[in-house]
Parts: structure tokens; sequence; C-alpha cells
């Protein structure tokens, strides 16, 4: 079983969306389940709504899924998996004031070794009564921690990188370490895809199992991060660091898809669509370092997936459902990678038209004619029956003619245009 375990605490960095993706794909390609948990244990910290937002962020990429959960339902099982740990003497009550653990990682006073290591079950109860605030911590493990990452390769951490870490916080809630261990055992995840931020905390997640006797063996793919602009981690603030901003831009979800797929991998063919690339995608082809993100490449593979959208869904975006005026769109393709882009050039079509500038009066004669002559199908007759009917000619015709029928000065061939827009003609033209 794979999953996905996105915090519902900020919009869904891009990032994130590529660990969603590659958890399907590779659920998908091995017929197992794909869940989605989500990590809503610490409550301060939990936006209302993201989690319905990133549910719906899911769905527009078509990332199915076989479940959704969210972490908070666990928290009795985490709390009893802690204090099954306390009894066991695999962990211990730490008191530890904050001043008190500041003076300790200066190597004044090591609690972890010393000090709380022996406090256990028996004297939680009188520091309960107490009132005394308390954490509970695993103790700090006695050998090297070994991962074996499908990216990452193998990796050995020494018992003081892992340490003797919190486990259950003063507020009765579960650490992230220990609650994603718990429930990533208790789901029987088998395989765990995310972002290489999350490898210091692998080892910490593996101890927790062992400790808590879990002999399943997990694979881990730790996914190099995205790099912006500046060589730096792509985080959220940046351009096209959320889902969101990209939707905002114009990105359609096949071309955000076929790029986080892309990125830092190996593939048959630049573009491409998510049911191919389930045919070939696989984690030994994805390069361990980190990979910059280049928005020109993303733009250009915007477009292409435009182009290769149905003419008529194309055209719902603009409010029509027409495949003529999906076709009309691609015809800026040549100068319009997004759908907003796109959009502002279809948009001075269907506005009404200035008759107030330089080529104003051509352009009423025009209109007029439009008017009056009944519906020519050719573009060579339109043009030239105008033409001859109202006499103007040269930039004198061309540029009113343009203006009146597309709101701007250039753009595709009007030959190409007219008979797209040919039904339109009356509302067009006014
Ligand atoms: N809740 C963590 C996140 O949002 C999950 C990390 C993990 O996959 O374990 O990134």
């Amino acid at each position: 079983m794979l999953r996905f375990a996105p915090s519902p605490t900020h919009d869904m960095h891009i990032g994130e969306l590529r660990v969603a993706m590659f958890n399907y794909i590779v659920a998908k390609q091995k017929g197992i389940s794909f869940i989605v948990r989500i990590e809503d244990t610490e409550k301060e910290r939990f936006i209302e709504g993201k989690d319905t937002e990133i549910l719906q962020i899911l769905e527009k990429f078509a990332l199915p899924h076989d479940s959704v959960s969210h972490q908070s339902e666990n928290l009795h099982i985490h709390q009893t998996l802690a204090i099954r740990l306390l009894e066991e003497k695999k962990a211990f009550v730490c008191t530890c004031t904050p001043e008190q653990i500041e003076s300790e990682k200066k190597g004044l006073n090591h609690c972890y070794s010393g000090r709380c290591t022996d406090v256990g079950a028996q004297e939680l109860i009188k520091i309960k009564k107490d009132k005394i605030p308390f954490v509970i911590r695993v103790k700090k493990p006695e050998d090297d921690i070994v991962t074996h990452d499908l990216i990452q390769g193998e990796i050995h951490t020494t018992p003081d990188k892992v340490d003797a870490f919190v486990i259950l916080k003063s507020d009765g809630t579960p650490s992230y370490d220990f609650s994603c261990a718990c429930d990533d055992m208790i789901s029987g995840i088998t395989l765990i895809v995310r972002g290489e931020n999350y490898l210091s905390n692998t080892p910490k997640q593996k101890y927790i199992q062992q400790l808590l006797g879990y002999k399943e063996e997990t694979s881990y793919a730790h996914l190099p991060n995205l790099l912006n602009d500046k060589g730096k981690k792509m985080q959220a603030k940046d351009n096209a660091g959320t889902v969101k901003w990209l939707f905002e831009q114009g990105f359609i979800p096949n071309a955000i898809a076929n790029y986080l797929i892309l990125l830092g991998n190996n593939t048959p063919t630049e573009i491409f669509t998510m049911p191919e690339a389930l045919e070939w995608f696989t984690l030994d082809n994805i390069s361990n370092s980190a990979v910059p993100f280049d928005m020109e490449k993303l733009r250009f593979i915007n477009k292409a997936h435009i182009k290769m959208m149905d003419d008529k869904e194309l055209s719902t975006v603009f409010g029509f459902a027409d495949a003529d005026i999906g076709k009309l769109v691609k015809l800026y393709l040549e100068e319009a990678c997004t759908l907003n882009e796109l959009e502002s050039k279809i948009r001075p079509f269907f506005t009404p038209k200035d008759f107030n500038g330089e080529w104003g009066e051509q352009m009423r004669m025009i209109e007029k004619l439009i008017w009056e002559l009944p519906m020519i199908d050719s573009f060579k007759l339109f043009e030239s029956t105008i033409k001859k009917e109202s006499a103007l000619e040269g930039e004198h015709f061309t540029k009113p003619l343009r203006l009146l029928l597309t709101g701007t000065e250039s753009g595709p061939e009007l030959s190409d245009i007219y008979p797209l827009i040919k039904p339109y003609l009356l509302e067009v033209a006014s």
C-alpha cells in the first residue's frame, strides 16, 4: 500500500503534488492501494478547508485514491502505543524545561542519558497528579539505523543523530514522527515516496517501528528538491511554488503533471499523458540531485497540452461549447502558452469594439455592410465584397477590418479566423 500524507496547513506545494503523483503511479502500476492520510495532528497549524482543497486538487489531476483518513482519528492509538513503549521501558517521561533542554544541547547536562531516562510509567502517575508538564521520549537507539532508499541509496544514521526524541508532546498529542510511523505501520505501507526534506525523519520513524515490534520491510524513495530560479529550494512563496498559483496563471493539469514527471527524470518522450507515463514510469530513473524548475519548459509543455485538448472542451474554458471556438483559441497558441494569455486574445473578439479610435469611421462603414449583406461563406468572397462595397483600399481596409473582427491590431491570418467566427459575425462586428 502507498500513501500521500499531506498536512492541511498551507496551499499544496508543487513538490507535494509531485509526491502525490509518484505515489499514485507506483501504486497503480503495482495494482495496490493508494490512500490519502491528512496529517492534521497539529491542531494549531490546521487551516480550515485545506483538507478539502487538497482532495479537490487530487481530483483535478485525476489521482483517484482508495480511502481518505484524518490522522487525528487515530489519536487514542498513538497515545496507547506511546504508553506501551513507556511500560516496556523503551520510552521515558521527560520533565525537562526548555531551558534545561537548551543547556543540554550545549552538552552541559545530558538528560537523555541520565536524569529522565529512568522515569517510567510508575512515576507518571505522580507527575500527572502534581501537574508537572512532561513529554514522552523514546530512548536513544544503541545501533545505527540503516535506510535503503531507492533514490538516495543506503543511509546509515548514528544513534547520536537520532537521539532520545519526543513521541508524545506536553499537550498529549503525538509528534509528527510518532504519528507518522504508527500510521504507516497500522496501514501496512510498503513504500514511502516523499520529499528529501524528510530524509532525517526516516531513521526516527524506522526506529519507532522497530521499538513497536513491526517486522515488515518498508521501502523508501526520497525525491530530490525542486529549485527556484535562484538555485534555492522552491517554496510556496516562489512563483510556481504552489499548485494554486499555477492554476491562477492558466496552466492546465495535464501539462503540470507532464512537467512534474519529466523533471529530473529520464523519459522516452518530452510530451506525454498520465496513461502513457503509467506504462514506463520508474523511480529508478529519478535523478538523486536537486532539479531546477524551468518556467519556460512548463510554458512549452502547457502549449503542447492545450494543442492536444479536444476543441469543444477547450472552448468551454472560455464560456462556449463550440469546437470552432476551440480551434480559434488554438490559432493563438503561436503567441500564447497559458489559458490566461489565450483568454486575453479571445476576449476582445466578444467585447464591444472601440469606434472612437483612428480607424473608427472605417470600422463603422464595414460594420454597416456586414449587417446589411447576407452571410458569406468564403472569406475570400467576404473580403472582396466588403472591399468593393466600402471602396476602402490598402491599410484603410485591412486595419479596420481586423480591428472590427478581432478587437486587436495583429494576430493570425483573418482567412483562418473568419470561418471559425462566422456564426458570431454580428456579435463580433459591433
Ligand atoms: N505531513 C507531511 C507533509 O505534509 C508528510 C510527510 C510524509 O510523507 O511523511 O509533508
